[in-house]
């Protein structure tokens, strides 16, 4: 009788969105996966924080993109179809559209949260994951997908209970939020209030209370047993995401709206389009992949970084302005990411100012917990830091240690 050869596994590091993504298609296609994740479950590095996954960069709705791919909106997603910005001196401005400008969903462990629907999803499909195991060598070549490996933006916040009712309110201003924007996002009781900043990590405290207080003041914020938390994002549009069989996905490879931090949407594409391309047994074709569906997003969304830090506060009021004379807000926002000649003009200089701040000094005392520096230091002690691409700016005593390394990055 002839004996079929085990099938061999696709091997998947990260069991975050971009890598969940992978390991469904894998699965849809019938292979099987197999995913390390270093932590005991999924949506380790999240508190049960609010996130809004992005419906305004195609025509179509996000949930029926992901679905045709295989990845069943299950999770407790509820459609936002307007939101209210203020501009740095507290007018307000109402944004909204017919179609959900974006989804309200939640990230952590718990039951119906984005991360625990994927991998229940996955488990369903036959994907093994191996919890607590760090990857740190992929010999036979795989997905990259481990999350950020430095700090270009960090976001801290409250997470909490709630009376109020549900809704979505940002403010721009330099005194909350440097370069970066504040947020509260209200839904079914639960909350979460966060200072996004591109700039004076060092003083992530100050600008999350001034945040606090604002939307107390204009928003009607009111917290029950408030819980922080903090985290980062790395944003870098890499030349080539693949180093030779092993290709990198979500923001493992620097995949990330660098403008304002949406990176659920992009890293799970991203993921998708990399189990494809092993799937075909072409991994050569990733780059040309994510470059067609992703590279016109990811540079304009660079360009927008670049001209938004230096609007400064009278330069976010007239923004907002503008905003506010436009009928639809999903529309506004998708001429904002699309990309157009003036924004590919302006595009080398963008990427020369807004690059990686990898390299940036820490806080002098060695003790400080702050995010940005609790960020910087832990690679030292993660293996996830074994895993990331080769890059001059990052820390050179961690790069000696990386097995694996993608060359040409950004
Ligand atoms: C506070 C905050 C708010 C945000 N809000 C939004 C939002 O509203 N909308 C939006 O679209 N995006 C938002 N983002 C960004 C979004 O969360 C990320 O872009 C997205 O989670 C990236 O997915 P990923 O799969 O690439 O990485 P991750 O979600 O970070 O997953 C990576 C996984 O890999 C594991 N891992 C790492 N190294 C290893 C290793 N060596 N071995 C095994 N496992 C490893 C990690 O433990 C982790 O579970 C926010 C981010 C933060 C921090």
């Amino acid at each position: 009788m002839p004996t079929t050869a085990p099938r061999q596994p696709f091997h998947i590091v990260g069991a975050g969105p971009a890598g969940l993504a992978a390991a469904l298609t894998v699965a849809r296609a019938g292979e099987r996966a197999i995913v390390y994740e270093q932590r005991p479950d999924v949506g380790g590095r999240f508190h049960g924080d609010l996130q809004g996954i992005e419906n305004w960069t195609t025509r179509g709705d996000v949930l029926e993109e992901l679905d045709a791919l295989g990845i069943s909106p299950r999770f407790d997603a509820r459609p936002f179809r307007e939101g209210i910005f203020f501009d740095p001196a507290g007018r307000e401005y109402r944004y909204a559209s017919s179609d959900p400008l974006f989804y309200i969903v939640r990230r952590g462990a718990s039951a119906g949260t984005l991360d625990s629907s994927l991998k229940q999803q996955a488990f369903e499909a036959g994907v093994e994951i191996r919890f607590r195991e760090p990857c740190a060598r992929l010999p036979d070549g795989g997905i990259v997908a481990g999350g950020p490996r430095a700090a270009d933006a960090i976001a801290v916040g409250y997470v909490f209970e709630t009376d109020r009712a549900d809704g979505a309110f940002a403010a721009l201003s330099e005194r909350l939020a440097p370069k970066g924007y504040a947020y509260l996002l209200v839904c079914g009781g639960r909350g979460t209030v966060a200072s996004c900043l591109f700039e004076d990590f060092h003083n992530e405290r100050e600008y999350l209370e001034r945040a606090v207080e604002f939307f107390r003041q204009r928003a009607g914020l009111s917290m029950r047993n408030p819980v922080r938390f903090g985290g980062v994002a790395n944003i870098l549009v890499p030349k080539t995401a693949r180093q030779g069989s092993i290709l990198f996905v979500g923001e493992a490879a620097g995949f990330q709206d660098a403008l304002w931090g949406f990176g659920i949407r992009i890293g799970m594409l991203s993921g998708h389009l990399a189990a494809r391309a092993l799937l075909d047994r072409r991994p050569e074709s990733y780059d040309r992949a994510w470059r067609a569906r992703l590279g016109g997003l990811l540079r304009t969304s660079i360009v927008n970084r670049y001209a938004f830090a230096r609007m400064g506060d009278s330069g976010y009021a007239k923004l907002m302005r503008g905003i506010a004379r436009c009928r639809d807000g999903r529309r506004w926002l998708a001429g904002h990411y699309a990309p157009c000649w003036s924004k590919t003009m302006l595009l080398p200089i963008a990427r020369r100012v807004v690059r990686s701040r990898r390299t940036a000094p820490g806080c002098p005392d060695p003790e400080c917990v702050c995010t940005w520096c609790r960020v910087r230091h832990a690679p030292a002690r993660e293996a996830s830091c074994l895993l990331r691409p080769r890059d001059p700016r990052w820390d050179s005593r961690l790069d000696a240690r990386s097995p694996l390394s993608l060359r040409n990055p950004g």
